[in-house]
This record gives C-alpha cells, sequence and structure tokens, in this order.
C-alpha cells in the first residue's frame, strides 16, 4: 500500500511539473506575439519628410511628388515640403 501511494504521488508530482510548463510556454507566447506587432491593427507607419512624424498611411496625405510617393501628417508639411522644393 505505501509503494502504490509513493507512485501516486511521482505521478501527481510529474503531471504538475508538465502542466507548469506548458504553462510557461504559452506565457512566453504571448509575451513574444505582443512584441511580434506594436503597430496598430498591422498597419504601416510612414514618415513625413517635413516634420518627420511618424503617421499611419491611412491617415497620411499621400501625394505624389517627381513619380515617387511622400507622406504627410497634414496640408500644412505638403504645402511646405512643395514651396521649400520649388527654391
Ligand atoms: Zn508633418
Amino acid at each position: 500500500m505505501f509503494f502504490r501511494a509513493v507512485i501516486f504521488l511521482i505521478l501527481i508530482f510529474l503531471l504538475y511539473k508538465v502542466l507548469k510548463s506548458f504553462q510557461e510556454n504559452r506565457l512566453v507566447k504571448d509575451k513574444d506575439g505582443k512584441s511580434a506587432s506594436p503597430r496598430i491593427a498591422g498597419e504601416d507607419l510612414v514618415e513625413d519628410p517635413v516634420c518627420h512624424r511618424h503617421i499611419p498611411v491611412s491617415q497620411a496625405f499621400k501625394k505624389d511628388i517627381a513619380g515617387k510617393a511622400h507622406y504627410f501628417c497634414g496640408k500644412d508639411c505638403l504645402e511646405k515640403y512643395i514651396s521649400a522644393n520649388q527654391r
């Protein structure tokens, strides 16, 4: 009877260890998942060449200048950029 109790305790201990390692693995995965997606809903950020702010593409002012797409945080920066390039 004593022998069976010892085996039972060892099995419980092993089960506990396995469950604990599963939990730890899951915590690590959760942390990785969060750090891998710091962006807002997977959206790309673009840099404003005038004020150097980073804006999500959907909120940025897009303007093609000399065949290249430029993104601005607002009309003010767009106008500043155009007048600066004209000089
Ligand atoms: Zn700007």
